[in-house]
């Protein structure tokens, strides 16, 4: 044999830089569905449906183009349990001259792998900058933010530009627009999205994740996610034609029983590789020159993927294996057990988790103001935070999930994902959102028996972390607020807070 390409399950990229120059006589593909892969962490069950299914089409789409794959599968006799006792394996049975793997997006693996044979890394040519790119655009800089670098971006990309190189609109971001609720009447007729067809494969895999992995949270059933590359593109032209034109105003709004909204729902998709973020921005595109979506929804999506997304990357690979230890606020303590069972009377977080069983996913909003919030006042551990995270969304690859969590949600990152921390009261919840109207608690009251949960902790947050806070701009009105409090309303909420970590810790 002369190359052995390992493809990794979140690597499903038939353009992928592994695969160029293949000799179908000499080269062979190995993608291995490891066991440790599914249980380091328990996994939610449309996770792995999601991971085996995609992986065995794409398998199938390599051979049906005359390949040699090299497929284990998690339920065949005598399978490798991880990926490197699969790596090793093929090299004893068919001595490789080389062997080749783009950079996996976890530390974890790329550090396993490495222990396991020599192996030639290759860049991740799905992704629309590098991670050198990254560093060299923050390099000498006071302050690099996602703001500095998505102009940058956008001026390397010529997207959403005039002649003069001048954003189109005359502003980079519309997110004063983008921030309006639904109010009382809810968010009316959403479009929903659209079932991927389920075909023998992903039945297959359903059957044997439900008989294989029965401890594993949620259930298979009601897979919905795309695990081909053509239910992809149908998944971004259905988003396109249906859903991105709703995309910017109600991006930060909540709405409960109402997973989708008008959110993509292509994360998964696209973290898989099995498409890239290129052909999802410039769909985005074509609907604003066409006149098929305004420019506040377009700009808004686009900076999702082209800024906040390349940032996330440059970030985990920039930084190192170093940055998913960051606790700068040293919190310690453990999630709490209602964010995997649902069990709660507060009815943000309820809503959110019954969802999270029941379809793996929340969208951005649900995430950082409900779930992370809640982590973050609760001053859970940001690794043990991520580690939840990446337990129960179907779209969590480690370096997409670790900054996210660790940084913009916990702000254990010191600054990086975000100069400021997201924190908010139960108000802002209650703003967003129709949750609090059929909630027991108050969002309001930070003491006393009908006390929001979020809002006590919240000033107690402020509270116990204001040196910290007093020299960031950015969090001067949070404090002002907090100062015009007497101290025996902050001894009470202190009380409150203590009472609340006995109660539900
Ligand atoms: P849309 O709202 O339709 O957005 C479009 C696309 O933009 C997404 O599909 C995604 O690819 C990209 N995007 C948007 N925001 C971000 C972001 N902050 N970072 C990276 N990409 C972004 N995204 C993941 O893909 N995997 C994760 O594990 C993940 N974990 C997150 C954890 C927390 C605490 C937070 C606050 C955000 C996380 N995100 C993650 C980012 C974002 O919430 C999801 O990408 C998005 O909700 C996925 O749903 P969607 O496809 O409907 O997104
Ligand atoms: Fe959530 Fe507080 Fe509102 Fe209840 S009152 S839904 S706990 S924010």
């Amino acid at each position: 044999m002369r190359r052995l390409i390992l493809v990794l399950g979140d690597q499903l990229d038939a353009r992928s830089a592994a695969l160029d120059g293949f000799d179908p006589a000499r080269d062979a593909i190995q993608m291995t569905e490891a066991a440790e892969e599914a249980t380091y962490l328990a996994q939610h069950k449309k996770r792995l449906v999601l991971f085996f299914a995609a992986m065995r089409h794409f398998a199938e789409g390599q051979r049906a183009e005359g390949r040699t794959v090299l497929y284990r599968r998690v339920d065949d006799p005598g399978a490798p349990g991880t990926l490197a006792d699969s790596l090793r394996r093929a090299v004893a049975d068919h001595a490789p001259e080389e062997i080749l793997c783009v950079e996996p997006g976890d530390w974890r693996v790329r550090a396993a792998l490495d222990a396991a044979a020599p192996i030639r890394w290759l860049e991740d040519r799905h992704f629309l900058s590098t991670p050198a790119e990254w560093l060299a655009m923050g390099a000498g800089r006071k302050r690099f933010i996602l703001e500095d670098f998505y102009r940058e971006m956008r001026r390397r990309t010529g997207w959403l530009l005039d002649e003069a190189g001048q954003p189109l609109g005359g502003a980079w971001n519309f997110d004063k627009e983008n921030r309006k609720s639904f109010g009382p009447d809810g968010p009316g007729f959403t479009p929903g999205r659209p079932d991927a067809p389920d075909d023998a494969i992903t039945r297959e895999v359903v059957r044997m994740v439900e008989a294989r992995f029965p401890d594993a949270p949620g259930s298979a059933v009601g897979f919905a996610e795309p695990v081909t590359r053509a239910q992809a593109l149908a998944h971004l032209a259905d988003f396109v034609a249906h859903r991105l034109c709703g995309f910017g105003d109600h991006q930060d709004a909540i709405a409960m029983g109402e997973p989708t909204l008008w959110h993509s729902r292509l994360s998964a998709a696209l973290n898989l590789k099995l498409i890239s973020p290129r052909e999802v921005c410039e769909a985005a595109l074509a609907a604003y020159a066409e006149g098929r979506a305004p420019l506040n929804a377009v700009e808004g999506f686009v900076r999702q993927i082209l800024g906040w997304r390349e940032f996330a990357r440059g970030v985990y690979v920039g930084l190192g294996p170093s940055y998913l230890d960051r606790n700068e606020l040293g919190a310690t303590a453990e999630p709490p057990r209602f964010l995997w069972t649902a069990e709660t009377d507060m009815a943000c977080i309820r809503d959110a988790v019954g969802q999270l069983q029941r379809e793996a996913y929340a969208h951005h909003i649900q995430r950082l103001m409900v779930l992370g919030l809640f982590l973050m006042l609760w001053g859970a551990n940001p690794r043990r935070a991520h580690d939840w995270h990446m337990a129960l969304f179907v779209d969590a690859i480690d370096w997409v999930s670790a900054p996210n969590v660790i940084g913009m949600s916990q702000h254990a990152d010191g600054g990086v994902m975000g100069t400021k921390p997201y924190c908010a009261s139960g108000a802002y919840i209650d703003r967003m959102s129709d949750c609090c109207r059929s909630c027991r608690y108050d969002p309001k009251q930070a003491t006393g028996p009908k006390a929001c949960p979020f809002t006590t902790l919240y000033w107690d947050f402020l509270d116990r972390r204001a040196a910290r806070f007093r020299g960031n701009m950015r969090m001067k009105m949070q404090l002002a607020n907090l100062d015009r409090k007497s101290p025996e309303d902050r001894a009470a909420i202190r009380r409150a807070a203590d009472a609340l970590r006995e109660r539900i810790g």
